[in-house]
């Protein structure tokens, strides 16, 4: 019997003789390959059956057996499935290669050596996960994986007031549901200690010292180019303010811990820069044992060099620091790592911050997180974008430094690729106006729910002579028109009903003939007796130049056929003529984009 390496690195053997679990073994595994190490077993159950339609009867004894097969793959790093995948079908790994060598890629890495490169990515878990940190994981991730390293992943906890342990599981959530997965995570506060001995190391050795200046008297000195009398101070009162320092002595506000940078340099980055200062509050993981909290500055170079980072990627904001990075590392003789830049994603009206982001929930404007309009992960899942689609837009985006926002549509274009396949294709009439069809007989009707494939089944509708298609298409028509209701017949019109003000009220019209021309308006129906109240919310620009969009958020009302409005939260759907949209639930759809 052969052997197989599960994740926990425990040789067990599995019954690979039984032909039926090879088989789910093999579609699961590339399943996975092709879903960021993750294979869904709906996906896993139809292409079974598509390979074995000989067991499409026996199918419901065998899902526990397969659903079994899913997990432990799932449960197994990506080297453990691509080398089971190998054994089990070798043909298959080269297909897969060749097919994510057609899509983009990124450039090779400075200095790169197989088999030692090692990532990592650092939020700070003051926020939920946005598109922004999107780019840099996977940009982190692809690198780890392309020269079979490691990626850490390392929350930058640093600061007490921001942190909150709710933010350290949304960007763990919002990670998984990428497809990005460490290969260690852990916190900068686990080193706390570390980042201590260090920083009195430094004062130990001159390379830092305490300023107790005022917060207006060292910006003002910085802004000179001047040194303060806190840097002149003789050795042993500086180790004596050190002690202070960490033992408590000082309060917050009253002391901080400087590099002793140059405060002439033209860099003001590198103008003494805080190292430490003292914060009183409770950290979600240490609670009040910590008062001495490192700068973004500080910890940044010292977790990167004790975490083995070989290759250290982070948004072009940083350049100046980059030169303040090295000399931390350089004065305390660590292992310094190579940094590379990249852009920040940013999309037009669409801010990509936290910073921008915190301010609209704080005040209220924007109720959630997942909110539709954010660039949240949250907010792209609840929309219907797919993790496929957000790494492939990244990966095109590749590592350059420009500048310039990317359109929004090119991630809808890789997102409507993904997505295509599999939506079923439904009707929604948005403000439904009521047509009476004469001389239509009452009957049922199966609508395909996708024009190409089949397996996605279809639906039956029983029609009678009244049904409502949409105000915008009803606006349109005049007496005399001949219009194609969608899979159904022909109508022509007869009158054209309409409330004070001139909008339609009601249609009048009859069977027209079967023919369908090219010129003839083809337009989404939903018979009288199947239409269920719906509505779609239509996110829009958050921003138009620096001010808050107030029509942001557009609700389109309407009616759904009753099949759409019963199907689960998360389905993904093209509403014919209107949009992508993903079933958000109670009676309410989100627009993914047209
Ligand atoms: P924010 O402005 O949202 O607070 P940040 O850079 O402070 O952004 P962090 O949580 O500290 O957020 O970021 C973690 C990592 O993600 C950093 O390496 C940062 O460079 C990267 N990152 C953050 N925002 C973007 C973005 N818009 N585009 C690309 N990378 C980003
Ligand atoms: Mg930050």
């Amino acid at each position: 019997m052969p052997q197989i390496l599960l994740s926990a690195g425990v040789c067990r053997s599995v019954p690979l003789d039984s032909e039926i679990e090879k088989l789910a073994r093999t579609l699961a595994l590339k399943n996975a390959l092709e879903h960021g190490g993750k294979a869904a077993f709906d996906a896993v159950i139809s292409k079974f059956i598509g390979s074995r339609p000989d067991k499409r009867a026996e199918i419901k004894s065998l899902i526990p057996e397969i659903k079994a097969v899913v997990q432990a793959v799932n449960a197994m790093p990506a080297a453990e499935q691509k080398a089971l995948l190998e054994q089990l079908a070798p043909g298959e790994l080269e297909a897969k290669k060749t097919h994510a060598e057609s899509g983009p890629r990124l450039p090779p890495l400075e200095g790169a050596v197989m088999g030692s490169v090692v990532t990592r990515f650092p939020p700070e878990p003051n926020g939920y996960p946005h598109i922004g940190h999107a780019k840099a994981a996977i940009i982190d991730e692809e690198y780890a994986r392309m020269y079979q390293g490691k990626l850490v992943l390392r929350f930058d906890d640093t600061n007490p007031l921001k942190e909150k342990l709710e933010y350290y599981g949304a960007i763990a959530e919002g990670l998984k549901w990428l497809g990005v997965k460490p290969d260690i995570v852990k916190n900068t506060s686990d080193d706390i200690s570390k980042i201590h001995e260090l920083g009195k190391k430094l004062v130990e050795a001159g390379g830092a010292y305490v300023c107790t200046c005022s917060q207006d008297k060292i910006h003002d000195l910085r802004a000179k180019g001047l040194p303060c009398e806190c840097r002149l101070l003789d050795h042993s009162t500086a180790l004596d303010r050190m002690g202070r320092m960490f033992d408590g002595s000082y309060e917050q506000n009253q002391a901080i811990i400087r590099f002793k940078g140059d405060m002439a340099d033209q860099n003001t980055a590198m103008r003494d820069p805080t190292l430490f200062r003292i914060i009183e509050g409770a950290h979600p993981l240490l609670g009040n044992r910590v008062r001495v909290w490192p700068t973004y500055d500080f910890a940044a170079p010292i977790e990167d060099s004790l975490d083995g980072v070989t290759h250290a990627m982070r948004t072009k904001e940083y350049e100046l620091r980059n030169a303040l990075y090295y000399a931390i590392l350089d004065r305390l003789a660590m292992r310094t790592p190579v940094m590379i830049e990249f852009s920040r994603l940013e999309f037009e009206g669409i801010p990509v911050s936290k910073r921008k982001i915190r301010p609209l929930i704080d005040n209220g404007t924007i109720s959630s997180w997942d909110d539709p309009r954010l660039p949240t992960l949250s907010a792209f899942r609840r929309r219907g974008f797919v993790p496929e689609a957000i790494r492939k837009f990244v990966l095109s985006l590749g590592i350059t430094l420009a500048e310039t926002k990317p359109p929004f549509e090119s991630l809808e274009a890789y997102n409507r690729k993904v997505i295509d396949p599999t939506s079923m294709r439904l009707f929604f009439v948005r403000d439904p106006v009521e047509v009476q069809i004469e001389g239509a007989a009452p009957m049922e009707v199966t609508l395909k729910n996708h024009p190409t494939d089949a397996s996605l089944g279809s639906r039956k509708v029983r029609v009678s002579d009244r049904v409502y298609i949409a105000g915008e298409d009803a606006a349109n028509l005049k007496a005399g028109d001949e219009v194609r209701l969608i899979e159904l017949y022909n109508i022509r019109i007869k009158q054209i009903i309409k409330q004070e003000g001139g909008k339609v009220a009601s249609i009048v019209a009859e069977v027209g003939g079967d023919e369908i021309r090219q010129s003839m308006p083809k337009i989404q129906w939903i018979a009288k007796n199947d239409i269920v109240e719906f509505k779609v919310m239509i996110p829009k620009e958050l921003y138009i130049g620096e001010e808050y969009n107030t029509k942001s958020l557009e609700i389109a009302k309407g009616g759904a056929e009753s099949f759409a409005a019963a199907l689960a939260p998360d389905t993904c759907v093209q509403f014919v003529r209107f949009g992508f949209c993903r079933i958000d639930g109670n009676n309410t759809a989100i627009l993914t984009h047209r």
